[in-house]
């Protein structure tokens, strides 16, 4: 989609540093980051919602988590832990309309979030 940042960046069109990348995802550092690592890694192709997710695009879906276990290891977090969120529209927080998965650690996470 050309209106699609995460498409813009996914297809190189702007210049983001890439931590991670392979046929079907890539994952760049968040531009607001909300913990000390904090990655999205998203699909190459544009899947707006896990509401729009396809039984034909599980490979890709699953791939963000083993790519999400690869950048853990990379950045030197996979033992001490860390967290793996996905927003879904309004009430779930999205405010990018291509599907994410959010990395967070690098410190002790609070939780539960907050449910305000
Ligand atoms: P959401 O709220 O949709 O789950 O998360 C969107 C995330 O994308 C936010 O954490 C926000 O900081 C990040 N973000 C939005 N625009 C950009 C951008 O242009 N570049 C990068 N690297 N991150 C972005
Ligand atoms: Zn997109």
């Amino acid at each position: 989609m050309t209106d699609c940042i995460f498409c813009t960046i996914a297809n190189k069109k702007i210049a983001s540093p890439l931590l991670y990348e392979d046929d079907y995802v890539v994952a760049f550092n968040d531009i607001n980051p909300q913990a000390p690592i904090h990655v999205l890694i998203i699909p190459k192709q544009h899947i707006a919602t896990i509401n729009d997710v396809s039984p034909e695009q599980e490979l890709v879906v699953g791939r963000l988590f083993t790519a999400a276990k690869i950048i853990a290891r990379k950045l030197n977090i996979a033992d001490d832990g860390y967290r793996v969120v996905m927003n879904c529209n309004k009430h779930g927080g999205q405010a990018v309309y291509h599907i994410h998965l959010h990395l967070l650690g690098g410190k002790q996470l609070s939780w539960p979030p907050g449910c305000e």
